[in-house]
């Protein structure tokens, strides 16, 4: 796979002020928001001192059936806000729960019930995954929110989904290391950092793959910053996450949303895929 990655016009050799950082919160819903917004307040003071960090919400249509964005007065405020401000909202699964009959195979028992149980498109076909993707963006047309992304949650897609994905009017989807540019799903070297703060050990745990996980990140042109809601509910995950935001603005990485890295250094694969306006 990585003879294949492309890292944009510049390569891997670029300097500090090439080199850019994308913060990205997952899971956004209405539900959600309270847990964030203490975090993003937080950061539009570190903007005070830095200058723009616009974000990439990653955002749940219908948050495990509890309820959709487009009903959720607050949320849009909010997001409308930030589309204002130069942020950008990425369609992220529609449920974001495995709702597909019960997995058969050892491999799908793991993924699916103990890697995670939020793997909504690992097992979908072309057909299902389709109708979700279509609903998710008849939801983001009604609040008036572009759609230029698309992340499955949990990163995990079956082949339908991305077949489904190709057929669609998305520019781009990723997994942890790579971001994806569609219809052709060129990939894109762009390494993401990820706690899991669910338990005290995970979260002990965390602290160290983080730190490798940011070791082999530090050369790469676009270095991804993967936030949780869970993770700002604990101060230990929280202040890291803030704290590397600082760093890495301090280092010369320049803020930058998935989409907009992707229009200007990514833009030698217009051929055949579509660019980002
Ligand atoms: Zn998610």
């Amino acid at each position: 796979m990585a003879d294949r990655s492309v890292n944009g016009p510049h390569g891997a050799n670029s300097g500090a002020s090439d080199r850019h950082f994308a913060l990205v919160l997952h899971d956004i819903a209405p539900e959600t928001w309270p847990d964030y917004q203490g975090f993003v307040e937080a950061v539009d003071r570190l903007a005070e001192r830095y200058g723009p960090i616009p974000i990439t919400w990653l955002v749940v249509p219908d948050f495990h059936g509890r309820g959709e964005c487009r009903e959720s007065r607050t949320l849009r405020r909010v997001l409308d806000d930030r589309l204002a401000r130069g942020d950008e909202l990425t369609l992220h699964g529609y449920y974001h729960r495995d709702d597909a009959p019960t997995p058969r195979t050892p491999r799908d028992y793991y993924m699916r019930r103990i890697y995670t149980w939020e793997g909504e498109f690992y097992s979908l076909d072309a057909q299902r995954a389709g109708t979700l993707l279509d609903r998710g963006i008849a939801q983001f047309d009604a609040c008036g929110w572009p759609h230029g992304g698309f992340v499955a949650p949990a990163w995990l897609m079956s082949p339908g989904t991305r077949q489904a994905l190709a057929e669609r009017p998305f520019r781009y989807t990723s997994n942890p290391q790579h971001l994806y540019r569609l219809p052709s799903f060129t990939p894109i070297e762009a390494p993401s950092i990820v706690w899991s703060a669910r338990s005290a050990w995970r979260r002990g745990m965390s602290r160290v793959v983080s730190n490798l996980q940011y070791r082999r990140a530090r050369e790469a042109p676009l270095m991804r910053l993967a936030l949780h809601p869970v993770d700002m509910r604990h101060r230990s995950s929280h202040d890291y996450w803030l704290q590397l935001v600082e760093r890495l603005l301090q280092s010369g990485r320049q803020p930058v949303t998935k989409q907009a890295w992707l229009a200007r250094h990514a833009p030698d694969l217009i051929d055949g895929d579509r660019g980002a306006a």
